[in-house]
């Protein structure tokens, strides 16, 4: 399991931006590439709570997942944001943690990976 998020600086720019309209709901969208990241798909936030938690919505996870395949991406990340908290899992983002991809983390603080539930962080290499 890598160590290392290989992210290119305008794909993270990319994704704050994705995660500004969001706010002050969180947002939630993923990572692909081959080595490093190549593209951000921005999924929308489909939780009841979407202020404290998020849920990829199945049916776009599902297509963007699909999608990946079929241009020979790999799956590298899933990020979030936490609008108005630290870039830490929280308890249910740890609970909930299913994906054997690093969790991204955007918080007030930051930007921070995350294997969960273990909780190992990852490196972010922000490349350019
Ligand atoms: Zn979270």
């Amino acid at each position: 399991m890598s160590q290392v998020l290989y992210v290119p600086r305008r794909l993270l720019e990319e994704t704050r931006a994705h995660l500004l309209r969001e706010a002050p709901r969180e947002g939630v969208g993923l990572w692909a590439g081959r080595r490093e990241v190549e593209r951000v798909i921005p999924l929308p936030n489909a939780h009841p709570h979407p202020h404290t938690a998020y849920l990829a919505e199945p049916l776009a996870l599902l297509k963007a997942l699909r999608e990946l395949e079929g241009e020979g991406l790999a799956l590298l990340a899933i990020y979030h944001s936490h609008p108005a908290g630290p870039a830490l899992p929280s308890p249910t983002d740890i609970k909930e943690a299913r994906w054997r991809v690093p969790y991204v983390i955007f918080g007030t603080d930051g930007v921070r990976a995350f294997w969960l539930p273990e909780g190992r962080e990852v490196s972010l290499l922000v490349l350019g």
